[in-house]
């Protein structure tokens, strides 16, 4: 049987002895805990998919937080970013 992405993710991160931070997912505020970089100056950016509810979202990890940004809000940002001079 085909493990879910939720359950391989959460397999990941029971064997995961790294740094990590709690990040609550944009798209359905499910709480989740993920590797982060353990040096100040390190961010961690990647492009993944929600192991709840399979959304898309932009995951920013620091050594002592994580975010998540919904792609739409990202294409808004840059959007606006045009206004700037
Ligand atoms: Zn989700």
């Amino acid at each position: 049987m085909d493990k879910t992405l939720l359950q391989r993710h959460l397999d990941y991160m029971a064997r995961y002895k790294g740094h990590r931070q709690p990040l609550v997912t944009p798209c359905c505020q499910f709480d989740l805990v993920v590797s982060a970089p353990t040096d100040a100056g390190n961010q961690w950016d990647s492009l993944v998919e929600c192991p709840n509810c399979g959304e898309l979202f932009m995951k920013i990890v620091t050594s002592t937080e994580a975010r998540g940004l919904l792609l739409q809000g990202a294409a808004h940002a840059k959007e606006t970013h045009h206004v700037l001079p």
